[in-house]
C-alpha cells in the first residue's frame, strides 16, 4: 500500500476509531443540514449536542427538533447564551473560540475544494465520454487525458485528505482545550469543588424544576474556623478547607452538587427529598465532617473542625437569592443555637427547629 493510499485510508477511519471526531463531523454535518454559518459558537452546541455532554442542552434540542425539526440561527444564539455564558467570559475561551473558528473555516474550505475538484473531474469525463462519441480515432488522445485528470484529483486529495487529517487533530486538541478551560472557569482552585459560579447556574436550573420535584438547599459554615488559622496558620486552615471538600460529597447521593460558595462557607443542592430526607442528609454531612480529623505530619497533631448547618426547601416560583436567604436564616439559627447542628426552614414538625448532638 503507498504512503498516499494509507493517507486516505487513515482519514476515512479516523472518525470511525476516535468519538470526538464522530462528534466533530456530525457537528459539521448539522449546521450545513441547518443551513447554519460554521461559527465556533455553532460547533460548540451542535459537538454538544452529539456528544451527549451537556443532557440539559441535549433536551432542550430534541424539544425543538421534534416540533418545527429546524434550528434557527436566532435558537442556537439561545441555545449557547443558555449554557455556554460562562465560557464566553473566559478569556482563554475567547481565544480557542478565534483558533477554533480558523480550523472549522480551513475545513469548509478543503470539503469546498474537494468538492470542486470533484465537479472539475466529472466534467471531464463528460467530455471525454463525448469525444468516444465521436469516433475511436481520438480515442489514445482522450485516454492520456484521463490518465493525466486521474493523476492530478488523486495528487489533490490525498493533499486534501492529509490536510483534512491534520485539521482534524487540531479541532480535537482545541476541543480538549475548551473542555479544560470549561471546567476551570467553573471549578474551585483551592478545593476542586465546582465554584459559586457553577453553583449559581446550578441552583437557577434545579428551581426551574422546583414546581414538580422538591429542590432542597443546604448551607453549610465552619464552626469557628477563625481560630483554627490563629493557631495554625492559614496554611493548615487551606488544608482543613481541602479536607472538608473531599468530605463533605461522602455524605451525599447521587444527583446532588456540593460546591464551595465561598471562604469557609459551603453549599449543597439536593433534587427530590422531601423535608425529613434532605434533613437526614444535612445530619449526615455534620457528623461525617465531625467525626473525620486531618493530621498534620510534622507535629503529629490531629485537626477537628464542626460545621452548622442551615437547610431551607424551595417554594415552587421561588427566586433563587430568596432561598439562599431562608437557607443563610437557618444557619445563623443553628449557629445562635450553639453551633455543630441542623436548623431547617421550615421546622421539622416533631422534633422542632434544631438537630443538635
Ligand atoms: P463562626 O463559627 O461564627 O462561623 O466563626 P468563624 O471563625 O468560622 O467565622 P468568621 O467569619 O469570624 O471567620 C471566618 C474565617 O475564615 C476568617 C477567614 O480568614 C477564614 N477564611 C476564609 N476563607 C479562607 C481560606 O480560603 N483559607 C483559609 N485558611 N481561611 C479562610
Ligand atoms: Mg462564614
Ligand atoms: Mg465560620
Amino acid at each position: 500500500m503507498s504512503s498516499q493510499t494509507a493517507t486516505l485510508a487513515e482519514a476515512r477511519e479516523a472518525p470511525r476509531r476516535d468519538p470526538s471526531l464522530v462528534f466533530a463531523h456530525s457537528a459539521m454535518a448539522s449546521m450545513l443540514q441547518h443551513g447554519l454559518a460554521p461559527t465556533p459558537a455553532n460547533y460548540l452546541v451542535w459537538y454538544s449536542f452529539h456528544g451527549g455532554s451537556e443532557p440539559g442542552l441535549r433536551h432542550a434540542m430534541e424539544i425543538v427538533l421534534a416540533g418545527s425539526g429546524k434550528l434557527a440561527q436566532a435558537g442556537m444564539d439561545e441555545l449557547h447564551a443558555q449554557f455556554f455564558d460562562a465560557e464566553r467570559e473566559a478569556h482563554s475561551v475567547h481565544e480557542m473560540s478565534q483558533r477554533l473558528e480558523g480550523a472549522v473555516q480551513e475545513a469548509v474550505g478543503l470539503v469546498a475544494g474537494a468538492r470542486d475538484a470533484a465537479l472539475r473531474y466529472g466534467g471531464s469525463l463528460q467530455q471525454a465520454s463525448d469525444g468516444l462519441a465521436d469516433g475511436p480515432e481520438g480515442l489514445g488522445a482522450v485516454l492520456q487525458r484521463l490518465v493525466a485528470e486521474t493523476r492530478e484529483v488523486t495528487r489533490r486529495s490525498d493533499a486534501a485528505a492529509r490536510r483534512l487529517t491534520e485539521t482534524a487533530r487540531k479541532t480535537q486538541e482545541l476541543q480538549a482545550e475548551l473542555v479544560e478551560a470549561r471546567r476551570q472557569a467553573t471549578t474551585d482552585p483551592l478545593t476542586g469543588l465546582p465554584n459559586r459560579r457553577c453553583f449559581d447556574e446550578a441552583l437557577r436550573l434545579g428551581l426551574d424544576e422546583a414546581a414538580t420535584m422538591p429542590v432542597a438547599l443546604i448551607m453549610i459554615d465552619v464552626d469557628h474556623f477563625k481560630a483554627v488559622n490563629d493557631s495554625y496558620g492559614h496554611h493548615v486552615g487551606d488544608a482543613v478547607l481541602r479536607d472538608l471538600a473531599k468530605t463533605l460529597p461522602l455524605a451525599l447521593a447521587e444527583g446532588s452538587l456540593a460546591a464551595r460558595f465561598g471562604g469557609e462557607e459551603f453549599a449543597v443542592i439536593l433534587r427530590g427529598p422531601e423535608l425529613r430526607d434532605a434533613a437526614r442528609t444535612a445530619e449526615g454531612i455534620r457528623t461525617r465532617i465531625g467525626n473525620s480529623s486531618l493530621l498534620i505530619k510534622q507535629t503529629g497533631q490531629r485537626i477537628s473542625v464542626t460545621v452548622s448547618l442551615g437547610l431551607a426547601m424551595a417554594a415552587a416560583g421561588e427566586a433563587a437569592a430568596h432561598l439562599i436567604e431562608r437557607a443563610d436564616a437557618a444557619l445563623y439559627e443553628a449557629k445562635r443555637g450553639g453551633r455543630n447542628r441542623v436548623c431547617s426552614d421550615p421546622p421539622m414538625p416533631a422534633a422542632g427547629a434544631v438537630w443538635g448532638r
